[in-house]
């Protein structure tokens, strides 16, 4: 059942070449999740696995990404975060659109403004792959996303408020923009003072380790602040070697590697699981930092761990693990000044 199927598929539909660039590895990804069964030799198995053809929240996933999951097995944890699934459609109390409360910290448009010395700009919608529990699957990204008029409104907001110290790239996922409207961006920051630390949160070095180019790691390499990269594994069979690769161009530029997780039931909710995903990390030169509790977003409920399984789940964890490559079990919650942590008192 492993991973002939990389293979097979690859040599059926052509992986776009690195050389052909990211973009195009972006614009030939599966779009069609009948294709992503037939792709894994799962075709006949879309009844038992409750398959929404029709879903609004569209189904994308990179081909390199997909050849990282095994043929042939419905439960593959890479799999399982992709497939869009009927149970999205159930309403489930408690799970609402804006789980972390975005909408109502939004200072500019596409600036969300929680936490006191720092600003998140949403920049795009767009992301390389659709993840089925995130929690921004329902953002309203067409009125909202701060590259709008060139990123004036956001620079200005930033530049009149010395309190803001560090800035995040979120999204969607930042890197899908063009390094060039990056770099416009990051040229209209570079005299303001105040700006002391730079962060890009993103999910795309680890599905689509390509778009790590020269031309973005010459633009991180040039940037005037200290650079975090924050990059989106849930489980180590993501990490290949071109991953691997990738983090190794990152860290030669000097960014700092950090990962955030988040717990997804029957992917990553296994101690074994967890101990595994922070080894792989670790040897990429990448620290496991977050590991969040999934945020109640509509359509992401079967993906839910219970808190007092996660606590001890993570505690498990530190039996086995160096503490350094425990990620801190976290929660986010609309309204507070600061991330939650949950396991505060190991026992
Ligand atoms: S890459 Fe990040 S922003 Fe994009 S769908 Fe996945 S979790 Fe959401």
């Amino acid at each position: 059942m492993q991973n002939k199927l990389g293979i097979a598929s690859v040599t059926q539909q052509p992986v776009p070449a690195q050389a052909q660039g990211w973009k195009q590895a972006v614009r030939d990804g599966v779009g069609d999740v009948a294709e992503l069964l037939q792709l894994l030799g799962l075709s006949n198995q879309a009844r038992t696995l409750t398959i929404d053809q029709n879903s609004p929240f569209a189904t994308k996933v990179p081909r390199n990404f997909v050849a990282r999951m095994r043929y042939g097995d419905p439960n593959d944890p890479l799999l399982q975060q992709v497939l869009a699934r009927t149970q999205e459609n159930e309403t489930v109390s408690g799970y609402v659109a804006d789980p972390v409360g975005d909408l109502t910290r939004l200072a500019a448009p596409g600036v969300v403004h929680k936490y006191a010395d720092r600003v998140l700009l949403i920049t795009t919608g767009a992301c390389a792959v659709h993840c089925r529990y995130c929690f921004r699957r329902h953002f309203p990204y067409d009125q909202e996303v701060a590259a709008k008029d060139n990123w004036s409104v956001a620079v200005r907001y930033i530049r009149e408020r010395p309190q803001i110290r560090e800035i995040i790239l979120s999204g969607g996922d930042p890197l899908s923009l063009d390094t060039a409207k990056l770099q416009r961006l990051t040229d209209q920051l570079k005299d303001i003072e105040h700006i002391q630390r730079f962060r890009i949160h993103s999910r795309q070095p680890i599905v689509l380790p390509e778009r790590i180019d020269d031309a973005l790691l010459t633009w991180i390499k040039a940037l005037p602040w200290p650079v975090v990269v924050v990059l989106h594994s849930n489980h180590a069979n993501e990490i290949d070697q071109a991953v691997v690769d990738m983090a190794k161009r990152l860290r030669n530029v000097g960014a700092t590697l950090l990962n955030q997780a988040v717990l997804l039931r029957s992917i990553n909710d296994d101690v074994t699981v967890l101990e595994h995903l922070s080894g792989q990390l670790f040897a990429a030169g990448i620290l496991p930092y977050y590991l969040n509790m999934l945020d109640q977003v509509q359509g992401a409920q079967h993906f839910y761990v219970p808190k007092d399984e996660a606590i001890a789940l993570v505690r498990q964890l530190r039996h086995r693990l160096s503490g350094y490559l425990v990620p801190r079990l976290v929660r986010e919650e609309a309204g507070k000044a600061h991330k939650i942590p949950l396991d505060d008192e190991p026992k």
